[in-house]
């Protein structure tokens, strides 16, 4: 992303140690180790205190962690996820439960991406406790990153749904949209899921059309970003105008225009009607691309 930096929720540098969360008895010790630490998090929230993750030691969670699910090795220690579900968060004091999109600003690169990382696997688990194929209950494997079926024999791994989201150009001019959800005066790239049987560069044609009645040619990557709501992966595009006239089409989005520079550059110092997308959103970072020339 050369001078933008990268995206908010990327850049988790632990080891997910692929090969040794299979070694059973490896796992069993590092659940043991003191040293070992813990994310602690809920649907949309996270254990904090005073601005950073609070890293808890697993131990001291005792049987009501549940199954804590193996996120990988950082500096040395073993780093856990913990479902909120069944701990008193009164006994975690002063760590308290914050939003994720809260805290995710002030976190660095690398916690971002823990964050990230522990609460889309939490949420996967919390959503497939049973079986896809034959509809038992499935048990964790690889201490986290696999569940397994004891009746069928059938192995579930995390999902990551893809989304694409593109900033669409026209020499000095994007297409913006909003939905009708937001704060007054905001709009944001256009985006959606990416259909089974379709490449990214598909996606994005077919949802800018969808969305706003526009056609557009040459889509390019920029970057991407997890995006743990609940689970995520944000594809970043460009893509030029080619045609059409942008008009809200689908129930999404109850408006979608094009915006001149001089606004985006407005609305970037804080002045003027156009708000645009929080700092985190990989939206704002290809906002942000364009105005600086990228
Ligand atoms: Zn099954």
């Amino acid at each position: 992303m050369g001078m933008i930096g990268e995206n908010t929720f990327a850049g988790a540098r632990l080891d997910r140690v692929t090969e040794r969360r299979r070694d059973a008895a490896w796992v069993a010790a590092q659940r043991a180790d003191p040293a070992s630490r813990a994310v602690v998090a809920a649907d949309g929230q996270v254990l904090a205190e005073d601005d950073e993750l609070a890293l808890v030691a697993l131990s001291a969670l005792g049987a009501s962690a549940g199954e804590p699910l193996l996120l990988g090795v950082e500096d040395g220690r073993a780093l856990f996820a913990v479902d909120a579900e069944g701990l008193d968060p009164a006994a975690l004091a002063p760590a308290r439960l914050v939003g994720v999109r809260d805290i995710a600003s002030q976190l660095s690169q690398s916690d971002g991406g823990l964050l990230a990382y522990a609460i889309a696997l939490l949420n996967w688990h919390r959503r497939h406790r049973f079986c896809s194929v034959c509809g038992q209950p499935s048990e964790v494997a690889e201490a986290g990153l696999l569940r397994v079926c004891p009746h069928c024999g059938a192995e579930h791994h995390p999902r990551t749904d893809p989304v694409v989201i593109m900033l669409v150009t026209d020499g000095d001019r994007v297409l913006l949209g909003r939905q009708p959800s937001w704060p007054a005066g905001r709009y944001s790239a256009l985006a959606g899921f990416v259909e089974p049987g379709e490449s990214l560069e598909h996606a994005v044609a077919r949802e800018v059309l969808e969305e706003s009645g526009v056609e557009v040619s040459d889509p390019r990557y920029v970057s991407s970003q997890p995006w743990p709501f609940p689970s995520s992966l944000m594809l970043g595009f460009t893509a030029r105008y080619a045609g059409g006239e942008p008009a809200a089409r689908d129930n999404e989005l109850e408006d979608a225009r094009w915006f001149s520079r001089a606004e985006l550059e407005a609305a970037a110092t804080g002045e003027g009607p156009l708000l645009l997308p929080p700092r985190l959103a990989i939206a704002r970072r290809l906002i942000d691309g364009w105005l600086e020339g990228e």
